[in-house]
């Protein structure tokens, strides 16, 4: 993980650089963030950066062989510990390591959740036993294989028992030369006080929300500002809450999109009438973001009616939507209904009167489909 690859803390980045380039590199940090904050890429970024062969003053090179490794988490010197499904034949995390990779990979801004929803198991309990803390200790008497640090990220520490949490003071209070612990966790306050008082605190706050807007609409192009900054507002700084809020809204969307456009196929104008109903009701800005969707769905059509078929951003149900409604029209309907949006975003704006609007937009399509 790259530093650059986060979203926002640019203060707390420079601040992590800065110490390992001026050779302050503590034996033990934890960094402490609520949920969708970033402790964890933030922790990964530092231990990327601390093992990097050419780092530079902003980031990690990222095309060294170290950085390399770290793109898939898996340097040799790279150590993780994470809560797991304790049974009877797994007690240690070696087995899992693996799925958590994978997991972390897919979305470097986990929670336990996430995590347990990969596991699949979700009525028994994640646990970090003493079995994981003796698996930490072997691991870390072993010499670095590249002849630097080696680091060890411990993911949710909170969650290891007490008996754990005893033998991971141990290891801290008899650190090895050169072992880095990169302590990430969400709840500070159920650690014990004298692991809190190993580590140096590394506090990570919830996201700005105009960093956490920007970074939406990196992952949500369709999604306009006004909306992206009002999920950015409503989601108090937790990323994964934000991209759970946007996919719906996303969802919303699609369905109210497919059906408008079904019935002005079929010339239902009672269905039309319907959804017009139901459009004037949301707000102008969940109008506008309907539209700008529709816009983005008719670029979409428009690309797979070219046959560019590996262009089509979409997936599952919005794929297959794609794929026969853009069997429907031809360069005039697509052009023709390009620009009935596209003039509605502007009407919109001018606060037209949004049923009116859509009704007459309606009939235009129902005139277009089957022009
Ligand atoms: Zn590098």
């Amino acid at each position: 993980m790259l530093f650059s690859r986060i979203i926002g803390h640019a203060a707390l980045k420079a601040k992590l650089i800065g110490n390992i380039r001026e050779g302050r590199v503590p034996h033990a940090q934890l960094f402490v963030g609520p949920r969708g904050s970033g402790n964890l890429p933030l922790a990964l970024a530092y231990a990327q950066y601390l093992l990097c062969e050419k780092p530079d003053a902003a980031d990690a090179c990222g095309s060294c062989p170290s950085c390399l490794q770290m793109a898939k988490l898996e340097h040799p010197d790279l150590h993780l510990a994470f809560p797991i499904f304790f049974s009877d034949k797994l007690k240690v995390c070696e087995p899992f390591v693996g799925d958590w990779r994978a997991t972390v990979l897919a979305e470097p801004y986990l929670d336990l959740e996430h995590w347990r929803e990969r596991l699949e198991s979700e009525n028994k309990q994640l646990r970090m036993g003493v079995d994981i803390a003796q698996e930490i200790q072997r691991r870390l008497s072993l010499k670095s294989f590249r002849g630097g640090h080696k680091v060890l990220l411990v993911w949710m520490p909170e969650m290891m028992d007490p008996p754990a949490a005893n033998k991971l003071l141990k290891v801290l209070e008899e650190p090895e030369p050169n072992t880095v612990f990169l302590l990430v966790a969400t709840d500070a306050e159920q650690l014990l006080a004298t692991i809190l008082s190993r580590a140096q605190l590394v506090k990570v706050p919830a996201l700005a929300a105009p960093d956490l807007a920007d970074a939406l609409r990196e992952r949500f192009p369709e999604l306009g500002e006004a909306e992206a900054v009002a999920v950015a507002n409503r989601s108090e700084g937790d990323f994964l809450e934000a991209i759970d809020m946007a996919g719906k809204g996303e969802e919303e969307h699609f369905i109210f999109f497919r059906d408008w456009l079904r019935a002005c196929y079929k010339r239902e104008v009672a269905t039309a009438t319907e959804l017009a109903e139901g459009f004037a009701k949301l707000g102008r800005e969940w109008q506008k973001a309907l539209v700008r969707y529709g816009l983005f769905i008719m670029r979409q059509c428009a690309l797979q009616w070219m046959q560019a078929g590996p262009l089509v951003r979409v997936a599952g149900q919005e794929l297959e939507f794609v794929g026969n409604f853009s069997k429907l029209l031809n360069e005039r309907s697509a052009e023709g209904i390009r620009r009935e949006l596209e003039t509605a975003h502007t009407h919109i704006e001018r606060n037209a009167n949004p049923k009116v609007l859509f009704m007459d937009m309606s009939y235009r399509l129902m005139g277009l489909l089957r022009g």
